[in-house]
């Protein structure tokens, strides 16, 4: 048997980009995935005809143009902006902070008087601390940003995002808190932004066009454990930890779970993201997936709607990995078991599993477009 250059283990966006990229540089790669689908966490599952964001909603945003101009010479992207809303408790704010959440909070209308309004409570927050640095999280966005957002907006949903008091989070989680002097609801400061026409299942189709896929197949209980006897290379996506056996222990992850319902009718909130910001509600967003890729008259024309609301939770054995723990411990763990990863030769570690590392899709794809092994 003839073996393949690449065996990649993972078919996200690291994965399939380095199977296309590998692919048009005439090498053969084998793709294996433990999950019965191909993309990652991109994947969607179609429902009512609605492309439902499976693992969380993605939102491609980038300023680089080289992989803008990559990923829609695979497939097309709409014009989709992300502009979320805020909800605490029935009252409604436009995000990410601008002049518009200005108006909302205190009625201000000009960017002298949203400033002014901005200043006196950080003013305010300042002398309360008299002199000493902020010594939690409450405390340093109090400094950042004064206590009428901190109230709505910040304190209740980071309380359910971290499960723990804004007293009890350390204070360098919060380094900046941005505000725009403007009317721009759209969140992202990024040059381009959409989102594949057709859904992510089209990018990573084309992605993975004329390349040996398998789903079905976990790396660590399948024949693929011995890689070698069928590949020159490895191309590893999963857990990091996994791969060493948990040798040092298990890194920590936070997770989101996900309650998917589809409503009887066309329009639930008339937005992609609306945040719940008051502790009232135990979920943090509710993401109806329509507004993605339908617009205008298109939303009605489809009768259904399907919404997911995120609950954020402590990771247990057998969830969903999301988001690393980025603490000291972790941290640590993290760094001894890259050292192991330097000296499999012939392994590519990459990806947010593999890398212990957040990633949005963007810098992902640019990793692998700029990997000179290929
Ligand atoms: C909730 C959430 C929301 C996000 N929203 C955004 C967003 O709006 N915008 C943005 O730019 N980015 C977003 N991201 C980031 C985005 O998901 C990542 O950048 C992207 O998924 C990284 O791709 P990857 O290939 O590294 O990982 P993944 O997509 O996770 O792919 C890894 C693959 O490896 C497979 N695998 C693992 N172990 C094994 C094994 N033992 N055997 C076989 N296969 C295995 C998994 O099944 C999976 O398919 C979000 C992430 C999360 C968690």
């Amino acid at each position: 048997m003839n073996k393949y250059d690449y065996l990649i283990v993972g078919s996200g966006l690291f994965g399939a980009i380095f199977a296309n990229r590998a692919k048009q540089k005439g090498k053969k790669c084998l793709v294996i995935d433990k999950r019965p689908h191909l993309g990652g966490n991109v994947y969607c599952e179609k429902i009512e005809g609605i492309n439902v964001h499976k693992y969380g909603a993605h939102i491609f945003h980038t300023s680089n143009k080289e992989v803008w101009d990559f990923v829609n010479s695979i497939v097309p992207f709409n014009r989709y902006t992300n502009s979320p809303i805020a909800n605490y408790k029935g009252e409604l704010y436009n995000l990410p902070f601008n002049m518009n959440t200005f108006y909302q909070m205190w009625g201000v209308t000009t960017p002298e008087e949203a400033k002014a309004k901005i200043e006196e409570q950080k003013a305010e927050a300042a002398k309360r601390l008299n002199g000493r640095e902020p010594q939690n999280l409450e405390e340093q966005a109090l400094v950042l940003i004064g206590k009428d957002i901190f109230k709505k907006l910040i304190k209740e949903y980071t309380e359910k995002q971290w499960g723990r008091k804004c007293t009890e989070l350390p204070a360098f989680i919060i380094k900046r808190l941005p505000v725009r002097m403007v009317f721009d609801n759209n969140y992202f400061n990024d040059k381009y932004q959409g989102i594949p026409i057709g859904g992510y299942n089209k990018l990573i189709e084309g992605l993975l066009e004329g390349v040996d896929c398998l789903t079905d197949t976990d790396f660590f209980n399948s024949e693929y454990r011995d890689w070698q006897k069928y590949a020159n290379k490895l191309v590893y996506c999963g857990p990091l930890d996994q791969y060493f056996d948990y040798k040092y222990g298990k890194l920590n992850w936070r997770t989101v779970r996900f309650e998917t319902e589809t409503k009887d009718c066309p329009n639930y909130q008339g937005n992609a993201v609306v945040n719940y910001t008051s502790r009232e509600e135990p979920y943090t967003r509710i993401i109806e997936h329509k507004h993605f890729e339908m617009f205008g008259q298109e939303v009605y024309d489809c009768p259904k709607t399907v919404i997911s609301k995120e609950y954020s939770s402590e990771y247990k054995d057998g969830m969903e990995p999301y988001y690393p723990v980025n603490d000291e411990q972790n941290n640590f763990l993290a760094e001894q078991y890259r050292k192991l990863a330097e000296q499999e030769s012939d392994v590519i570690f990459g990806g947010r599993l593999a890398e212990y590392k957040y990633y949005d899709m963007a810098p992902v794809i640019e990793k692998v477009l700029n990997l000179k092994m290929i």
